[in-house]
């Protein structure tokens, strides 16, 4: 092999699997293609992939969105019936195994809200093998009902509301063991208001701790989802401090173009801080 070679065919030692990444299974994703996902992970030199389609067991509707928009009608009747397609997304994913063994594909699911939908997720999880779950928080409760939780941040109410998420968060943690990857900690930044204080994780470094400590006493994994804001290092730095053994890199794709988006920056930021591959190209990084 000639050095241009080289440079043309990745290394799949070099980069962490994508552990986040959604297809036309969940019901925000239609457009995506589980095979052109895998397609697009050989092509980039992923060693490895997991699908983990949503389960949502809230009915979400978007301030500004007219009920009879397709989204809601989307998000409503994805709601009433039940969510993910089980059985249709593992038919889909065997396809996807038979017709691409050289890439490592892993089941998984990402569970919205688990502590709040018990009965709900236990029962989805048990119906298959599901390698990689996620836990996320998407809502909050306002007034006795869950809202999307990017919606409810405004200037004013920011840092109080930050607060609040965090604490749901570790609350997620201590009261659900179901899944084994905290999905997003920094998800909130997404949605941060232009003309709130700017976002600073050291604002909020003690309530980050309490989630980092509870997330490392039960032997999960912390994820990077670089599909948004990504936590800062030192997010990192606390979840390592507070006894973090394992982390997860997620992309969060809902379109095959950005599944392992910038993962080699993100690789190499976790790497500075003290975590490294494991021995098989599919393990998370460990410290
Ligand atoms: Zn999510
Ligand atoms: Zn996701």
């Amino acid at each position: 092999m000639d050095s241009n070679e080289q440079q043309i065919v990745p290394d799949r030692r070099l980069l962490p699997a994508d552990n986040h990444v959604h297809t036309e299974w969940s019901w925000d994703a239609s457009t995506a293609v589980m095979e052109q996902a895998c397609e697009r992970a050989l092509a980039i030199g992923l060693p490895a992939i997991a699908f983990t389609d949503h389960a949502d067991f809230t009915a979400w509707a978007f301030p500004g969105q007219q009920a009879e928009t397709p989204v809601v009608r989307v998000i409503d009747t994805h709601a009433r019936s039940g969510l993910l397609d089980v059985d249709g997304y593992w038919e889909c994913l065997e396809h996807c195994r038979a017709r691409f063994p050289d890439l490592k594909i892993l089941a998984g699911v990402e569970l919205g809200e688990p502590h709040l939908f018990a009965a709900e997720t236990s029962s989805l999880v048990q119906r298959r093998d599901f390698q990689r779950v996620l836990g996320s928080l998407h809502s909050l409760e306002v007034d006795g009902q869950l809202h999307y939780a990017p919606t409810v941040f405004t200037a004013d109410t920011a840092m109080e509301t930050m607060r609040t998420y965090l604490a749901e968060t570790l609350r997620m943690v201590e009261s659900s063991s179901i899944f084994g990857i905290l999905a997003h900690i920094d998800y909130p930044m997404r949605a941060w208001p232009k003309t709130a204080k700017p976002f600073d994780s050291a604002d909020y470094q003690e309530e980050y701790r309490a989630v980092l400590r509870a997330l490392a006493s039960s032997g999960r994994a912390l994820e990077v989802n670089t599909g948004g804001p990504w936590p800062a290092d030192n997010v990192l730095r606390w979840w390592r401090e507070e006894g973090g053994e394992a982390v997860s890199f997620g992309s969060d794709s809902h379109e095959p173009s950005t599944v392992g988006k910038n993962f080699a920056l993100a690789a190499a930021m976790v790497e500075s801080v003290g975590f490294r591959p494991g021995k098989h190209p599919i393990d998370f990084w460990r410290r």
